[in-house]
C-alpha cells in the first residue's frame, strides 16, 4: 500500500494504520525519512522504499528496518557490507526495469543480480518487482507496451526460480494495472492513487474488449477520500469597477459582494485555478474573484447570495467537484493536487 508523500497528502501514519487494519500486507514509502516516520509511529508491517536511496541513508535503513528496492550489484554490496558490520540482515526487493526506464536492472541481468543478492549474508531477497509506464491507458499501443513489460517481468521471475532462487513476493501492478490488467496482479498489488479514490480509467470509457474482460471481476469502485474545506472569514462589498487581488486581473462588472477565504496556494489551492474554479458554499458554486494568493483567495458572491460570515466553503471534494476535476482545470493530475496540500492544513479524519 503506497503511503509515500505523506500518503499522497492525506497523512501517512493515519492512512497506514487504517490500511493495515483493512488488511494491507506492506507499506510503500519513497524517502528513508518517510519510512522512519512510520516506524516511529509504531508501524510493524514491512516498509518498502520505492526510490533508490543513497549510501548515507543505509544506517537508517538498517535502524528502521526498511526494505529498499535493489537495482544493481554495487548498491547491493554496500548494503550487504553495512548489514554484516552490524550483524543484521536487510530484506530487499529486486527491482527489474522492464520498460519504465527508471530504477531497476535490465531484465536480462535479473538472474545474476538475484544470485548475487542470494549470496550476500547481509541481505534477504524478500521480493521481485517491476513498474509499468502506461498501464493506465487502454489505448492499443499502450496496452501492447504494458503486456510486453509484463511478459518480460514474468520471464525474468521464471528464470530466477529456475536458477533455484526463491523470488519472494512478486509484484507489479500500480493503480492503472489494478484497474485495467488483472493478469498483472500476481502476488501483491501497489495501487496508490486508486486507494485515495481516483480511478486512472473509468470502465465506461474503455474499448468494448476491456469492458468484456473486466466484467468477469467485481466492479472496482473508488470515491475520493480528500476534501479541502475552509471558512468564509469575511464578506465585503465591492463597487462596480473595483478590483480584487494582485495584478488587478479581476474587476467587478457591477456592485457585488466578495467572500474572503483564508486558503491559498501555500495550502495547495493551485494558483493556476484563479479565474477558472468555483468554490462551493452552502451547496452553491461561486466563482473565484481575482488571483489566488499565497494564503487567501476571494470568491464573487454576486448581489444576492445565501452565505453568511463563518460559513464553511468547500474548495474541492465532498459536495464540490473533486481533486481530479481541479487537476483537469489546471492541467495536472489528481496526484499533484493531493500531494501539494500544505502541511499547515489540518488533516481531519472522519
Ligand atoms: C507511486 C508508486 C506506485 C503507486 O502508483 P499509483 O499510480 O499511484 O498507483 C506503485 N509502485 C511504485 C514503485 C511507485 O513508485
Amino acid at each position: 500500500m503506497p503511503v509515500k508523500a505523506d500518503a499522497y497528502g492525506h497523512g501517512a501514519l493515519k492512512i497506514a494504520k487504517a490500511g493495515i487494519e483493512a488488511g494491507a500486507h506492506c507499506l510503500g514509502a519513497a524517502a528513508v525519512s518517510e519510512g522512519t516516520e512510520l516506524r516511529q509511529g509504531g508501524i510493524k508491517a514491512p516498509i518498502l522504499l520505492f526510490s533508490q536511496p543513497a549510501p548515507d541513508d543505509i544506517p537508517q535503513i538498517i535502524k528502521a528496518d526498511l526494505s529498499p528496492f535493489v537495482s544493481d550489484a554495487e548498491f547491493a554490496s554496500i548494503l550487504n557490507e553495512q548489514a554484516k558490520a552490524q550483524n543484521s540482515k536487510i530484506s530487499v526487493h529486486l527491482k527489474i526495469d522492464t520498460g519504465m526506464g527508471r530504477i531497476g536492472c535490465p531484465a536480462n541481468e535479473s538472474l545474476s543480480l538475484a544470485r548475487f543478492i542470494a549470496s550476500c549474508p547481509g541481505l534477504e531477497l524478500a521480493g521481485v518487482a517491476t513498474h509499468f509506464a502506461v498501464s493506465d491507458s487502454a489505448d492499443s499501443e499502450n496496452v501492447k507496451y504494458t503486456m510486453t513489460q509484463l511478459s518480460r517481468f514474468k520471464k525474468a521471475v521464471e528464470a530466477i526460480k529456475a536458477g533455484g532462487i526463491n523470488p519472494g513476493i512478486v509484484h507489479a501492478a500500480n493503480s492503472g494495472a489494478v484497474i485495467l490488467h488483472p493478469e498483472s496482479w500476481l502476488d501483491m498489488v501497489r495501487p496508490g492513487i486508486f486507494l485515495y479514490g481516483y480511478k486512472t480509467a473509468e470502465e465506461k470509457d474503455l474499448p468494448p474488449m476491456y469492458q468484456k474482460k473486466l466484467s468477469k471481476y467485481e466492479p472496482l469502485k473508488a470515491s475520493p477520500v480528500m476534501e479541502l474545506r475552509t471558512t468564509v472569514t469575511l464578506i465585503k462589498k465591492i463597487k462596480k469597477g473595483g478590483s480584487v487581488s494582485y495584478g488587478r486581473t479581476w474587476t467587478a462588472a457591477q456592485d457585488t459582494n466578495i467572500a474572503i477565504l483564508p486558503a491559498g496556494y501555500a495550502d495547495g489551492f493551485p494558483r493556476l485555478a484563479g479565474g477558472k474554479w468555483k468554490v462551493s458554499i452552502n451547496g452553491k458554486l461561486y466563482p473565484l474573484a481575482g488571483r489566488i494568493t499565497m494564503d487567501q483567495c476571494a470568491v464573487d458572491l454576486g448581489q444576492k447570495f445565501d452565505v453568511k460570515r463563518w460559513d464553511e466553503a468547500v474548495i474541492f471534494g465532498g459536495i464540490a467537484p473533486n481533486a481530479a476535476a481541479l487537476a483537469k482545470t489546471v492541467k495536472t493530475i489528481p496526484y499533484e493536487i493531493t500531494c501539494n496540500i500544505g502541511k499547515r492544513v489540518p488533516r481531519v479524519y472522519t
